[in-house]
């Protein structure tokens, strides 16, 4: 029971993309998250014009936020609806490209080319496709990845980062007898040895 079970839980990719297309998207906040606009300043230490990372960022209204304040986005999202759902409903004009270096996936960029969003699974990313980031927010990220998955997924994300970056993350406590997930319950502990 409890972690252990939501150890062993697997959300395959077509789930994801199931839950897109019956509009069952409950994570999605319409009004964009209150811890971002809380430590905001955290995130960006008094720099400008930086590149930021959304990983897992489904339709998260924030990319437009840190867009229109003059920074650089890039998500990656399985689900090319919640891409595309993004883009109309912001009215942001955006253009699809194949992704070289990743078979089957595709970018969905802003025509200004400030918000480049991949359709593709977080792990066929890398640094040499992405870049490096300036910082991450980690918002139904790390608690939406498969249990088994997270230490590759913290590792993948230490090697996108730029030595001073900055990653905000929002995890949830909460009695994991109580509820299967995701979002999956990460412990402080865990939180802590995954990042070293
Ligand atoms: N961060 C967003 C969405 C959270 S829900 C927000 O705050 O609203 C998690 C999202 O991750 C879903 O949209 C799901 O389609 C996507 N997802 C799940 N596994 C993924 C993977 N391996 N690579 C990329 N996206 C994934």
């Amino acid at each position: 029971a409890g972690i252990g079970s939501q150890r062993d839980r697997v959300v395959p990719e077509g789930e994801w993309l199931q839950k897109w297309e019956m509009g069952n998207i409950g994570f999605h906040k319409e009004q964009g998250h209150p811890l971002l606009r809380k430590y905001l300043d955290l995130l960006l230490n008094g720099r400008s014009g930086l590149r930021i990372f959304f990983p897992l960022c489904g339709k998260a209204v924030e990319m437009k936020w840190l867009a229109d304040m003059g920074h650089r986005v890039v998500g990656v999202e399985v689900s090319e609806q919640a891409l595309k759902e993004f883009f109309a409903e912001h009215s942001v004009p955006y253009r699809v490209e194949p992704v070289p270096g990743i078979s089957g996936a595709k970018k969905l960029q802003s025509t200004c080319g400030n918000i480049s969003l991949y359709c593709c699974s977080i792990y066929d990313l890398s640094s040499s496709i992405v870049g490096k980031f300036d910082g991450v927010w980690d918002r139904g990220a790390l608690v939406a990845v498969n249990p088994c998955d997270r230490q590759r997924y913290v590792s993948l994300m230490i090697t996108l980062m730029e030595k001073n970056s900055s990653y905000l993350l929002v995890a949830v406590s909460y009695d994991p007898n109580k509820h299967k997930g995701p979002p999956f319950y990460v412990p402080e502990s865990e939180i802590k040895s995954l990042f070293g």
